[in-house]
């Protein structure tokens, strides 16, 4: 039937071109299998045969080296495709329909494209018309047992592989630093520097916990890290190059380091779109894991707990970070702040203080960055770090320990009650599923509805009885007792806490490992007047500490309200040096703990726009000389005189000795102001000394000439 070809040549099918596909899986089959490369290429006489002319068959040979498992990245297949989809192609050529596609899939789209372009398909035993239902049916099943071939011989290799692979002796490429011996087992590699610059990796991450530092302190001490090279003519050979952050993670990630044999630590899948990709999968799904299988450079819980520190500084990363690894800042609580208000993790900000201080703030800036909004809250971080030490170190003192030692002991005791409940309940399941298989077994075969209904209450009964007994062993593993070496072993640390915590040799980075040991996280809120740090501990624990905000720079150096208020107070009957004085003698300074003068007293006056003694006499309506002078019509030094022999009132004013005399005054007669001046033994009663002609009585037109006078060369 398929031999048949008079009735499927057509002429129609003549006119389009012929497509000879050839390919070879492998480059080694494309190098050593040249005669079925050969008999490939001999196909083209077959065509001619059939009556395609020679210069309309086309070699598509683009994909020698491909495998036919998929189609992806076989571009000449896929032009292949493109021809019979086009209708160009009158028939394909292919030895083996193997050949054309290894995949079911691929071979099922091109079989119904073919048939419906009305295109022939030729291989090494006969010529296939798509659109005849015998041919396609034998062609389909020719593509199924193509694929079946491959998996065949796929899962042989693999069997054996995995075999060798689980009692672990397939032999897979070693990372520097493990070698296989002339046996065949694996060893540490024999040279001194390669062993001692993995053991100084492996200790660099135990004593800084993160890669990017092992990174660091390689460069820094100019270290170099020892490859091997894989093939080529140096295949084997030591070599020396610096060490790359993905080379440490690689290593801390890689099992064999620990001793440990392990097969299958990637999986390979292929996309929708025909593309490989490799997926590393989690440790509990590796094919084969075989812990203390050769000598290894760390032991085995080393390595978990390697594991475990870089998976909690990936955690730093991304949108919502948690605790990154400690760092040398002062900041205390870096990585274990979260914000009160918006639930983020919190950064740390450092400003240095005029004495070269470093200080720490904690700022929840995250949504402030990504949305151009104000920051959410930021926060004096050195009384923050100074409260939850003194809570740590109060936590953790001998007589706490002791208490909680106490209720440990009470907490044993009732679990041993809650254990005794747990028992008698497990033995309460034990007996109803004994019960039931009891029933099960007298029950007549025969009557099977009885016996259906009596075996699914057995299996019923046997669930719970297995529920209750998990119940009970995860209960009693939770309440483990401690013993004496472990209590003493508590005691002893919480001596030692504060001593280490105290000793200024312990670098800020232990202190804050020291921390993380027993804090989870500390939440902070800012109040209007206080802040509130909800620490939590490790054991489900919770601390509330409500501290009050530390003032700024300049609210540290303002003078305090009461201060101002009795300044306030005394600038009623009292100049600026005056007040200054009365401040010094009660023992007040000035915000920045400056004794009083008169300049500051004014200073602070002018800035809070207090009314100085000028100003309030002023405002009461007391007079200047000159207003004096004018009221009482006489020269303002009569006035002068007058107020000093006491014959007219007035008030001290400033420090310059300006007086302000009360209005309303009774002009003093000339006879009083001598028989005063005498008795007071005024020198100035005749007035000569300095001025011939102010101290007498006047004559009342001379004295309003000279008030005149005087009040003009005042203006000028
Ligand atoms: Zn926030």
């Amino acid at each position: 039937m398929s031999t048949d070809t008079s009735g499927k040549v057509t002429a129609a099918r003549l006119r389009r071109d012929a497509y000879l596909y050839i390919r070879q899986s492998t480059l080694y089959q494309v190098a050593n299998n040249t005669e079925s490369t050969a008999r490939q290429y001999d196909l083209r006489g077959r065509a001619v045969a059939l009556g395609w002319p020679a210069d309309r068959i086309h070699v598509i040979d683009i994909d020698q080296g491909h495998s036919g498992a998929s189609s992806a990245d076989r571009e000449g297949f896929q032009h292949l495709v493109a021809e019979v989809s086009l209708g160009r192609a009158g028939i394909i050529l292919g030895l083996e329909c193997s050949r054309l596609a290894r995949n079911n899939a691929d071979w099922h789209r091109l079989l119904q494209i073919c048939a419906h372009n009305d295109t022939l398909i030729l291989d090494e035993d006969g010529l296939y018309d798509p659109t005849s239902f015998n041919d396609r049916l034998l062609l389909g099943m020719k593509g199924q047992l193509s694929e079946a071939e491959l998996h065949f011989l796929r899962a042989r290799l693999r069997g054996g592989i995995l075999a060798k692979a689980r009692r672990g002796e397939l032999q897979l490429p070693l990372p520097i630093g493990l070698a296989y011996d002339s046996r065949g087992e694996t060893v540490l590699d024999a040279d001194g520097a390669v062993r001692q610059a993995i053991s100084l990796l492996f200790d660099t991450f135990t004593a800084t916990g993160s890669a990017f530092a092992v990174v660091r302190a390689f460069r820094q001490a100019q270290l170099t890290f020892p490859a091997r090279h894989r093939g080529g003519p140096r295949a084997g050979e030591l070599y020396f190059k610096t060490l790359t952050h993905d080379q440490v993670l690689k290593i801390l990630h890689n099992p064999c380091y620990a001793g440990a044999y392990c097969y299958g630590r990637a999986r390979h899948i292929t996309d929708l779109d025909g593309h490989h990709r490799t997926l590393t999968k989690p440790a509990e799904d590796w094919t084969v894991l075989l812990p203390d299988h050769h000598p290894g450079y760390i032991t085995w819980p080393r390595y978990q707990a390697n594991l475990q520190v870089l998976a909690a500084n990936a955690a730093a990363r991304g949108d919502n970070r948690t605790a990154g690894p400690a760092r040398e800042g002062p900041a205390l609580l870096q990585g274990l702040i979260i914000c009160g208000r918006c639930g983020r993790r919190m950064t740390v900000r450092y400003h240095t203080r005029a004495d070269s201080t470093i200080v720490p703030d904690y700022v929840c800036q995250n949504d402030g960055i990504s949305n151009a909004r104000p920051i959410c809250q930021h926060l004096p971080g050195a009384v923050l770090d100074t409260a939850v030490a003194g809570l740590l170190l109060a936590t953790l003192s001998p007589l706490a320990l002791e208490v909680a030692l106490t209720v440990t002991d009470e907490l044993a005791a009732q679990a041993g009650h809650a254990d005794a409940l747990r028992a008698a309940h497990v033995q309460r399941a034990q007996h109803a599923a004994d019960q039931a298989r009891r029933r099960y077994l007298a029950v007549d075969p025969g009557n099977r509805l009885v016996a259906d209904a009596l075996e699914a209450d057995w299996n019923a009964r046997l669930r719970e009885l297995a529920t209750a007994h998990d119940d009970y062993t995860t209960a009693k593993s939770a309440t483990a007792v401690l013993d004496d070496q472990q209590r003493a072993r508590i005691r002893a640390l919480a001596a030692d806490f504060p001593a280490l915590w105290h000793d200024p040799a312990t670098p800020m980075r232990e202190r804050k490992r020291l921390i993380r040991l027993l804090i989870t996280d500390v939440t902070l809120t800012r109040g209007d007047y206080a802040i509130t740090a909800a620490v939590r501990l490790p054991g489900g624990q919770h601390h509330t500490l409500n501290l009050p905000i530390p003032l700024n720079a300049w609210q540290q150096r303002k003078t305090p309200q009461p201060v101002i208020e009795q300044i306030d107070q005394l600038l009623g009957g009292h100049t600026y040096s005056q007040v200054a004085c009365i401040l010094n003698q009660r023992g007040l300074t000035s915000g920045e703990s400056k004794p009083w003068d008169a300049g500051r007293v004014r200073a602070h006056c002018f800035t809070r726009h207090i009314p100085s003694l000028w100003q309030r006499l002023r405002d009461t309506g007391m007079l200047t000389l000159d207003e004096a002078a004018r009221q009482l019509h006489a020269h303002p030094s009569s006035i002068k005189r007058w107020y000093r022999l006491g014959l007219i009132t007035g008030h001290l004013a400033d420090d310059r000795g300006t007086c302000l005399y009360h209005p309303g005054q009774a002009r003093p007669g000339p006879a009083q102001v001598e028989a005063t001046g005498k008795a007071l033994g005024d020198s100035h009663r005749s007035g000569r000394s300095y001025h011939p002609d102010l101290g007498g009585p006047l004559p009342k037109n001379v004295s309003a000439t000279r008030n005149t006078q005087q009040n003009s060369s005042n203006t000028t």
